[in-house]
């Protein structure tokens, strides 16, 4: 199977490079495309750079032109809800975006015209990750993840969007990752351990937990590759 894993920063897709040893490079559209094979799979693994719109890009070249049959993010994010303390694992039941606004003409809040507010993650993935949560011993937290062009360090606008959008967590690529695959037919997943709790400590917060949440994350996410297609 032929399988795309995705960060955002260098540092969220460090342990997976790791991991998997030996890869061949390939520059295009902006980013590095790491391929390799990792058991019976052959994976495609990059980092997009910060935000919805590289993350798209980096979402649409996996699909389109690396012909990813199913795409896997592996990063970290601010928690909202109060169960997720730093480097816990939260996977995505469902993504919006915090950040889109045209309330003026009578839309809600996150909604586009001929789109949606919440896209769904698919059944089987979360499934399985549930398996691998088990196995591994793992609480693995599910929910909302809110996606924006900000780095939320704000209770204000942290309590804003989980009234809102109900959301547990946030970050800034899952939800534009999300439309990508959905537009694309493919069956997606988003996972975030917690780096952060997206207050006025974040800022300090992230510096000081970035490498051991996106080794949590992806360790997670390494598994789950592992008993793909299974
Ligand atoms: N320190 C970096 C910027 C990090 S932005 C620099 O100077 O370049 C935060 C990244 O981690 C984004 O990729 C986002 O998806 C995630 N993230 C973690 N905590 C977040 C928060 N509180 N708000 C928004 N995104 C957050």
């Amino acid at each position: 199977m032929k399988i795309a894993i995705m960060g955002a920063m260098r540092e969220e897709i460090t342990p997976i490079l790791e991991e998997v040893g030996s890869y061949s490079t390939f520059e295009h559209a902006g980013n590095i495309f790491y391929e390799c094979s990792y058991g019976e799979h052959d994976l495609v693994i990059a980092y997009s750079k910060i935000g919805k719109v590289f993350s798209a890009i980096t979402a649409s070249v996996m699909c389109e032109r690396f012909g990813a049959e199913v795409l896997l993010f592996s990063g970290v994010a601010g928690g909202i809800s109060k169960e997720l303390k730093i480097g816990d694992l939260i996977m995505a039941s469902a993504l919006c975006q915090h950040d889109v606004d045209i309330v003026a003409f009578g839309h809600p809040y996150g909604f586009i015209p001929e789109g949606v507010i919440m896209t769904e993650t698919n059944d089987e993935l979360r499934a399985l990750a549930a398996e691998v949560a088990v196995d591994m011993g793992i609480d693995l937290y599910e929910g909302i993840i809110a996606t924006g062009d900000q780095f939320v360090a704000s209770a204000e606008r942290k309590a804003w969007i989980e009234t809102t959008f109900h959301a547990d967590a946030l970050e800034m690529e899952g939800a534009s990752v999300a439309c990508v695959c959905h537009n694309f037919g493919i069956p997606f997943f988003v996972l975030r351990a917690i780096s952060d709790s997206a207050d006025g400590e974040a800022g300090i917060d992230f510096d000081t937990f970035l490498q051991s949440s996106a080794k949590v994350s992806a360790t997670f996410i390494l598994e789950m590759v592992k008993r793909l297609g299974d």
